[in-house]
């Protein structure tokens, strides 16, 4: 790599794929430029020709799904599989968003003297700054509410992987979307990324990422008291109890783990078992993880494709040092960064696999005796993104739900609402800050501005009766009364 471009390799055999040029400060600048100059036509555009064109944006990324994902599978090994449905879904997401602009409804409030109703306004330029692991649909996770809501945006996809970004901003302007309004802009995190928290005619940046980026994201917004919102790492949780049924659990489990090999800020990466199960469960989750089809990311019979990169391999690997796993798969060699499922029963909750996010397929599982003992060992990691529960006794769930902390909670199933666009999702403490999907989407991208309008009339229920009808029909009341 240059200083001024990054070369791309291919994680399934380190082969190159393409150098990319890396965007300067300056190159940043200009962009904030355009994107505020393209504000306010976007902004004041008729909401239902907003919708009109967000929904053209939606079916052209629907209509490249498959090239959107085998740019995605090149360039970070998601099998291919995955890598189709996340941008199916990424172009559902720009649906969901672009159906809801005409419904993004304010309120009327009957207050003393007039009336007050409150519209959600643009915040003007936007910074939307993504990671690697799933690049085209968290990508339009952020893309869909900023847009709706008629701000302006530049997406900073990871330097390692902006090859379906760069491609969202093509298809962008072939639906018609206008120029200025959304553009990609590939550099790194210390340079093209910091440019966008720190320029001052961005108003907002919505980021994904790890934890420690987080941190300086929010403290560098300060200066400016600039919105952020942060979706950070995880170390999410199952807890699986004794009455639960672990042959379904195991079953689904392995997938919920493994799937984009660990790559996943809501992988259920810590496994506590109840003790009178342990051993059997165990053994049920080797075997089914056995059937993870490891290989090729471009044959969708492939489950699990390598590591992103070389980097990171070397990073996983790191948490094997003195660890000897209790089970260890198979895994294509040769040149990529191939990892194998690897699951270690262990009783020491202190160690690295068990309170670091590894982000890599290396399965801990823990167990407890009672659900106090389950709830502390929860409790006891600082990034509860997520936390599954699985048991059939309604009240015990209950109390783990109420006395447990985490961004969301899934019961009986392995099924994470951060993959539905309509649920809100979001992170607690150093998992994340503030949440976005659904209507907190809107919610996220805009500010609620509250319009008084002084009439000199109270409205009725509010400021006291004050004859709501006219004089000549009162009087005809009246007369009807004395009858
Ligand atoms: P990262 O924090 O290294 O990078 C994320 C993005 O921030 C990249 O675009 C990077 O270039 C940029 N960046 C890096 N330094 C920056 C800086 N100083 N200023 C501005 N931008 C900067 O994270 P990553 O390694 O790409 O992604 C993995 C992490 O993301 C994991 O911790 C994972 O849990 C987390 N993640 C969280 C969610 C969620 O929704 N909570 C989803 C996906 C990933």
């Amino acid at each position: 790599m240059s200083d001024r471009t990054i070369t791309l390799r291919n994680p399934a055999d380190d082969s190159v794929i393409q150098d990319v040029p890396l965007a300067t400060v300056h190159d940043v600048d200009q962009a904030v430029i355009r994107a505020q100059a393209a504000l306010p036509a976007w902004r004041d555009m008729a909401p239902n020709d907003r919708v009109k064109i967000m929904r053209r944006f939606a079916e052209t990324i629907a209509a490249h799904a498959q090239e959107l994902a085998e740019l995605d599978t090149r360039n970070m090994g998601m099998p291919i599989g995955s890598s189709k449905w996340c941008a199916d879904t990424a172009a559902e997401v720009i649906h969901y968003y672009a159906g809801a602009i005409d419904k993004h409804l304010g309120h009327t409030y009957p207050v003393a003297g007039g009336v007050t109703m409150t519209f959600h306004e643009p915040l003007g330029v936007v910074g939307l700054i993504v990671p690697w692991n799933f690049p085209v649909l968290i990508a339009c996770w952020k893309l869909g509410p900023a847009l709706a809501c008629g701000n302006t945006v530049i997406l900073k996809p990871a330097e390692t992987t902006p090859l379906s970004a760069m491609r969202l901003g093509e298809l962008a302007l072939e639906a018609g979307i206008p120029e200025g309004v959304l553009q990609v802009v590939v550099g790194t995190g210390p340079e093209a990324g910091w440019r966008l928290v720190e320029h001052p005619m961005v108003r907002k940046i919505g980021f994904t990422g790890s934890t420690a980026v987080g941190k300086r994201i929010m403290a560098g917004g300060a200066e400016h008291l600039k919105r952020v919102t942060l979706e950070l790492g995880g170390k999410s949780a199952n807890i699986v109890f004794a009455d639960a049924d672990i042959e379904t659990v195991a079953a689904s489990a392995p997938g919920a783990v493994f799937d984009n090999s660990g790559q996943d800020c809501c992988s259920r990466s810590r496994i506590f078992v109840q003790r009178p199960i342990f051993d059997e469960f165990v053994e049920l989750m080797i075997a089914e993880t056995q059937k993870i089809v490891v290989g090729d990311p471009m044959d969708p019979a492939t489950n699990m494709g390598p590591l992103f990169t070389r980097a990171h391999h070397d990073r996983v690997s790191s948490y094997l040092e003195g660890v000897t796993p209790t089970w260890t798969g198979s895994a294509p060699t040769g040149n990529g960064y191939w990892f194998p499922c690897t699951i270690i029963a262990t009783s020491d909750i202190t160690s690295r696999v068990c309170t670091e996010e590894i982000f890599g397929p290396i399965l801990p599982v823990m167990t407890y005796s009672s659900m106090d003992e389950a709830i502390d060992y929860v409790n006891a990691h600082d990034r509860p993104l997520g936390l599954y529960y699985f048991g059939s006794d309604k009240a015990e769930e209950q109390r783990v739900l109420t006395r447990t902390v985490s961004g969301g909670v899934t019961v009986n199933d392995v099924v994470f609402h951060n993959a539905m666009e309509d649920l809100p999702f979001g992170g607690v403490g150093p998992s994340g800050m503030g949440n976005y999907h659904g209507a907190d989407g809107f919610r996220t991208f805009s500010h609620m501005r509250a319009v008084y309008r002084q009439t000199g009339v109270d409205v009725a229920g509010m400021g006291g009766f004050k004859a709501p009808y006219g004089k000549a029909t009162l009087k005809t009341l009246a007369k009807e009364l004395k009858k």
